[in-house]
This record gives structure tokens, sequence and C-alpha cells, in this order.
């Protein structure tokens, strides 16, 4: 464990802090989930990649963690104001299924892409729609004093509590400009806690309530379930740079109304001590939108012959905090700088694993790495400290894979596991099986062995026919990849 302290960026206060748990050795964390009407986007997994991060960075410092990812089933609208439709009734409708159908069809691929970027499994991932009683009650404990009804529903009085959208920055009523007026709110920022279902209409997600048959409003789940299951005030919310704008103030005004606390001058009247949020990833062509046909999935990469492993490389190489934009060349590049990783970690492996890791050739990197992961996780740094160290010469192979190792266990590339034949790109539609080119570059070596040049260069036209690049001479000992 490192001495630097940890240090993350509060949204909330604009400012880094030292990370001071609210439970003597512990990090409670609390990340907004996927609304699980459609696939995440690669943008959106961008989001579980910080969050995972952050986990793993708490846990390397020594900290127990328990982490809670929730699963939005219901309540999240088209809009993040409180203007069209429920997102899962919306593709339910569409695709005319039932919304448990949905939510469990996008769930499940939601898990795939965790698992498929090495996220590791947090201690909960809690659905929304399991917490409809406690949701019922928290809102029937605000209602009286910082809520209304009207004929849509029941809303939150964003007057009632102090400091509301301090988060966000934006408390003006041109801020709330983005946020659609709804008939009988009292002010632009009021959201619902409670959707009532318009009469003669029938939702196929909808609860009996004091405020009549309906669904909750989406802000409300998440409150629930992190009172519910980290207690007020937790150390760590986290959630992507949209959600600083309109969600979290929203959650947070019903943290303060539920604990009757005041003001947000002190953060753990908010409900949770640190709030911290990822900067977006984008593409300009509009590939993200998830209206635009085929849009950027993980299974995409994958499909296009790219290990995701190399997109999680791609997260890391940029501050959480900075916009990253994504193209193609930039994730080759990354795989790339992977794959030099990869082979270089392949001449540790037969090493034994768990020695020690305090030799003093290895002490400068391993403080450069504990100093920039303290520093807000500066996973770019952090990762040149592991390639300074993986460059170390005439040391103890042993000694080297420590090293390796403890720093793989915060990055989270899955070093020891990845072969560098698995970062070859290899796309879903390529005509050549893997066995049948390595077949044919026996053939070929042989062929060279032997002078016959003919043949040799044969083999290499016909294979770059089928889509294969022999890549004689490759300084990453590559040999073959599919073009
Ligand atoms: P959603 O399923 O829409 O609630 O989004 C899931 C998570 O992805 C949230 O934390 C969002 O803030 C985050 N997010 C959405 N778009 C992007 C993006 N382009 N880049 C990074 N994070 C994003
Ligand atoms: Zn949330």
């Amino acid at each position: 464990m490192s001495e630097a302290p940890l240090k993350l960026f509060n949204s909330l206060t604009r400012q880094p802090q030292e990370f001071v748990p609210v439970h003597e050795g512990e990090a409670r964390v609390y990340t907004c989930g996927p609304t699980v009407y459609n696939y995440p986007h690669i943008g959106n997994m961008r989001a579980y990649v910080f969050a995972d991060v952050l986990g793993r960075t708490l846990s390397w410092k020594g900290y127990k963690l328990t982490h809670v990812i929730n699963i939005t089933d219901v309540g999240h609208l088209t809009d993040d104001g409180d203007a069209g439709e429920d997102k899962m009734e919306k593709m339910a409708a569409e695709k005319a299924q039932s919304i448990w159908d949905i939510a469990q069809h996008y769930t499940e691929a939601y898990w795939a892409d965790v698992k498929a970027l090495n996220i590791r499994e947090p201690a909960k991932w809690s659905v929304a729609t399991d917490y409809i009683d406690e949701m019922l009650e928290f809102a029937k404990s605000i209602a009286d004093k910082h809520c209304y009804e009207c004929e849509t529903g029941l809303y939150f009085d964003t007057t009632t509590v102090e400091d509301y959208g301090r988060l966000a920055r934006a408390v003006t009523e041109d801020g709330e400009g983005r946020i659609d007026a709804v008939e009988g709110k009292r002010n632009a920022a009021d959201f619902a806690i409670w959707r009532k279902t318009p009469p003669g209409e029938k939702r196929q997600m909808e609860w009996d309530s004091p405020w009549g048959k309906g669904a909750p409003g989406w802000h409300l789940e998440c409150s629930v379930m992190g009172e519910k299951l980290l207690g007020f005030p937790f150390d760590i919310h986290t959630g992507g740079i949209d959600h600083r704008e309109i969600h979290h103030p929203n959650e947070i005004a019903q943290n303060q109304a539920f604990c009757g606390c005041g003001g947000l001058s002190d953060a753990r009247n908010s409900g949770a001590n640190i709030w911290m949020h990822n900067n977006f990833l984008v593409e300009r062509s509009g590939k993200m939108s998830k209206s635009s046909g085929e849009f950027l999935r993980v299974q995409l990469l994958i499909d296009k012959g790219y290990h995701p492993l190399a997109y999680r490389m791609m997260c890391l190489q940029a501050h959480y905090r900075s916009e990253l934009e994504f193209s193609w060349d930039g994730l080759g590049a990354a795989l790339t700088r992977l794959k030099r990783i990869v082979m270089q970690v392949e001449r540790l492996a037969d090493a034994p694993s768990g020695g020690a890791t305090d030799h003093p050739k290895f002490a400068p990197m391993m403080s450069a790495f504990a100093d920039a992961m303290s520093d807000d996780l500066n996973t770019p740094v952090a990762l040149t400290a592991l390639e300074d160290a993986l460059a170390v010469k005439k040391v103890d192979a042993s000694i080297k894979r420590a090293v390796i190792e403890h720093m793989d266990t915060v990055l989270g590339l899955g070093l020891f596991v990845l072969a560098r034949k698995d970062l070859r790109v290899r796309p879903k539609d390529a005509q050549m099986m893997e066995a049948e080119i390595e077949a044919e570059l026996i053939r070929r070596k042989e062929a060279r062995a032997n002078k016959d040049f003919a043949t040799s260069d044969a083999i290499r036209d016909d294979l770059a026919e089928k889509g294969v690049d022999v890549m004689d001479g490759d300084p990453l000992g590559w040999e073959w990849k599919l073009s």
C-alpha cells in the first residue's frame, strides 16, 4: 500500500480532496447504472471502466470496498427533464415485448460488456423495480414538507432545500431553460417523484400509491438504493458528467429532504462525501447515438476484430475527467500499445507469481505509479510507470512479475491472462480460420528454408487475397494479421 494520500476530485466543490472514509477502513461507492432499454454504447461503458478503476484503487489502498451499481428498469424518461416517455415502456412498445423481457435481455448484454472490459463485479447490482416499496416509503416521508401534487404526478419543490443545483452550478432560470415546462409545476427545476398513469392509459409497469397508480420518477431510485444499501452519508457517488446537471442535483435535493439536512457547504448533507463524474467519450460522426442503427457497442468492436481490452486501454490512456475522442485509429493505437506490453509480460510467464515488489530497481516506478493513481486516478501517467517497470533490465523475472501484477490489479488490463495471439485483429467476417493460416505459414517457412521463393511468394499472395497480411520482419514479431 502506498503512502501517498488518495486525492479525488469532488464535483460538488470543484476541488480535489483527500479521501477520508466515513466508516474507518471502508469505502462505500454508488454508481449510477445503465437504463436497460437498449445496448450500452462504448461511451456508457467508459463510465463503468472509470468506476471500476476507482473501486480497484480503493481496494489497492486497503479499504474494504462496498460498491453498488444499479440497474434502471423503470422511470428514466427519454428526456432527463420531466418530458417524454419512459425509455423502457417505449422500447417495449416498439418491440412488442414485455418490459421484463427487454430489461433481462439488455441487462445480460450489459453484463457481457462488463466482463469483456474486465470490470469487477460490484458487491451488489441493485435493480430499481426491486425497491418500489422503499421508494414509496421515502416519497411519503418527504411529501408533506417538500412535494406538491399536480395532474401528472407528485413533484418535488426545489425551493424547499438549501443550495439546490449547486452541483450543476446552474440555478438560474437560464440554466433551467433546458428543462421542459410541465403544466402545474411551481418552478422550472421541480421534478417528478411519482408519475401518475394518465387517465385511460395502462402502463406495463405501474404500482398503487397515495398519489394514484403510476411509476416512480427516475431520480428517486438512486436516492433510495443509495440510502438503503450504503447509508447516508456514504463515501463516493459516481456517474457520467451529464448526471452532474440534472439527475444528481435532484438526487441530492431528495437526500437533503429525507435527512432533514441543511445546505451543501457541508458535503455530507448531499448524501455522499464526494461526487465524481467521468467526462464523455465523443465521436464526431454520430455513431454513438443509439438511434443510428449500427451504433458503437463493445460487440461492434469485437466484430471488427478488436479485443475489447484495447478499448479499456484507450480509456486508461486518457484522464477520466478529460473528454476522449473515439476513432478506429485511436483504438488501433491502443491495441498496439497493449500488444507491446503483453509481449513483454509473456516473457515473465514462467516466473513465480506473488513475489515481493520492494526491489530498489523498481522503487522509482512503484512510487510514480502510486503517486499517479493517488492523484485523482491519473491512469495515463500510471501506464507509463508500468511500461518503465517492464523496461528494467537485468532483474529477476519474479520481481518484475510481482511489480507488474501489483500495478495490473489497479489498471485491470488482465496482463497475465492475455496472450499476444488474443490481440490479433480478427474481424468476424474473416475468410480463413487461424489454424489454416498457421499451416500455410509453416508451409511458407519451409519453402523459404529450401530457397523455393516462388512457392513462398505464391503462398504470401494467396494469403493476401484472403485478407491475411504476412508481416515479415515486423518489429512486434506479429507475423501476420487480418487486414
Ligand atoms: P444511461 O444508461 O443513459 O443512464 O447511461 C449510463 C452511464 O453512461 C451514465 O453514467 C452516463 O452519464 C454515462 N454516459 C452517457 N453517455 C456517455 C458518453 N458519451 N461518454 C461517457 N459516459 C457516458
Ligand atoms: Zn442514478
